[in-house]
């Protein structure tokens, strides 16, 4: 079993900042003491030196995804080069989504996504089950799934004749999801009415990017949030709403919170950093790499702030990517993908790239421009998203017992993102030009370094697929 200590560091936790050194022991963390305190370098297979530099447990993504078909193409990134991105900007550790579409068993569906995931990925991994055909059948194998790890199930109210599930449907699913102990996470959205604003928008020739914004205005998310926590109020489940982006959405959430129900929000980059005026706006067919559903809002509505402000209050809980990128030009290998809707912005696929810039986005906007303090973004990034999803204390901490999944972090680094300077599968970075203060200087995933001096070191297939247990945020 190799022996590895990060030295001289300081060791940032949800909870504590201390300086430490580490000693890892084959895939766990063995020993945490004071700097020098035992003499762990001699007889160590490898010495990492941390001085001046954050140790933080390995950030965990929980809301990606990679190979995923959309509107007649594929998310660009597969779990190869995904997860190897994911690696360099600090990630390890992914929860993707397997799908099960209208007439397929659940079973079939996860079956599908093991095998796209098998070998490949660079980090640990695990899958959420979208449940896209909720009938007998499903609600029996939605019991089964959970001896295979799988402990929570994705609904959508939006998408209507695709992915959409009806109330009674959403209810059944969510009785199911109560009796077994798991968590039903929902894309909420009032999909209905977003196909009647399409619909008009488009009659009038409002075909641009930007109208993708104005057809799915705050209160068709505020309404599906409201009626989500309503039914999982009524069938007593854990709701966890993902990629929140409407303060009013936010609102709902934080009402139900505070009369004490298990209900959790997360938000994504996108929505912190990018608005609807600069980016979805943007001249001509440039706004498309900033189409994504929730859409991304005016600054105007003051969404932004309020967004970071939950965060910080605990109001949200966890900020995951929502992965799903597509090119912006055409692709050799891809084809058309984010131009399959120049003149129809119905056509766009939905999605942006991001699991590579999470960590670096959050420690600029969060950390360093003083929204969030150094350990809640260890807590948004990492801890709570293992919690949530039952994964810790294995995954989301640096503890004895823990796997070794670790970032060595330098807060002296400075880059900036660019097309340049991202190893994701895409032509585009969503934060273009913005200049980051910081960077994982070396990346370990279960005791073995994977990224180092700015480079892969690891191999396809060191990730292993991860069993989860029930959450751990409940209260
Ligand atoms: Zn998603």
């Amino acid at each position: 079993m190799a022996r590895t200590v990060i030295r001289g560091g300081t060791v940032v936790t949800a909870t504590e900042t201390t300086s430490a050194d580490v000693l890892i022991d084959g895939e766990k963390i063995v020993a945490i003491a004071a700097h020098d305190v035992h003499d762990w370098t001699t007889g160590a297979d490898r010495v990492i030196d941390a001085a001046g530099k954050y140790v933080i447990p390995g950030a965990i993504d929980i809301h990606t995804h990679f190979e995923l078909p959309f509107g007649g193409t594929f998310v660009s990134d597969n779990f190869e080069s995904g997860t190897r991105a994911a690696a360099y900007g600090g990630t390890t550790t992914i929860v993707d989504f397997a799908v099960q579409v209208k007439g397929e068993r659940i079973m079939d569906g996860f079956e599908t996504w093991m095998r796209k995931a098998e070998g490949n990925c660079a980090i640990d991994y695990g899958f959420h089950m979208i449940v896209g055909d909720v009938n007998d059948e499903s609600l029996k194998e939605m019991a089964i799934i959970v001896g295979d790890g799988v402990t929570s199930f994705k609904l959508f109210m939006a998408y209507p004749g695709v992915l959409y599930s009806d109330d009674g449907e959403i209810y059944r699913a969510m009785q199911q999801a109560a009796e077994n102990g798991t968590t039903i996470m929902m894309h909420a959205e009032n999909g209905i009415i977003i196909d009647v604003l399409r619909e008009q928008a488009v009659g009038r020739g409002e075909t641009d990017p930007k109208y993708h914004t104005t057809t799915r205005p705050p209160a068709t998310e505020s309404e599906a949030v409201h009626r989500a926590i309503a039914l999982a109020e009524l069938a007593g489940v854990p709701l966890y709403v993902v990629h929140m982006s409407a303060k009013e959405g936010v609102h709902e959430l934080t009402l139900a919170r505070d009369r004490g129900l298990n209900v959790f929000g997360e938000t994504c980059p996108q929505y912190l950093f990018l608005n609807w005026e600069d980016h979805v706006s943007a001249p001509g067919f440039e706004g498309a790499k900033y189409v994504c559903s929730t859409p991304i809002r005016p600054r105007s509505e003051g969404h932004q702030e309020y967004l970071w402000n939950a965060l910080a209050r605990d109001d949200l809980q966890i900020v995951s990517t929502d992965h799903a990128g597509f090119f912006y030009d055409d692709d050799e290998t891809m084809g058309r993908q984010k131009r399959l809707g120049e003149g129809n912005f119905t056509l766009i696929p939905n999605g942006l790239p991001g699991v590579e810039e999470r960590l670096n986005v959050m420690y600029q906007g969060g950390v360093i421009e003083g929204r969030i303090s150094l350990n809640r973004w260890v807590e948004v990034c990492s801890t709570a998203p293992a919690k949530m999803f039952g994964m810790y204390p294995a995954k989301g901490t640096i503890a004895v017992g823990s796997d070794a999944d670790i970032v060595v972090y330098d807060p002296e680094a400075s880059f900036t993102y660019s097309a340049e300077t991202i190893h994701m599968n895409v032509d585009y970075s969503a934060y273009d030009g913005m200049e980051i203060n910081g960077k994982p200087d070396t990346v370990l995933s279960r005791g073995k370094v994977v990224v180092e001096n700015d480079r892969y070191v690891g191999r396809k297939g060191d990730g292993r697929y991860l069993k989860r247990g029930p959450s751990q945020l409940l209260r």
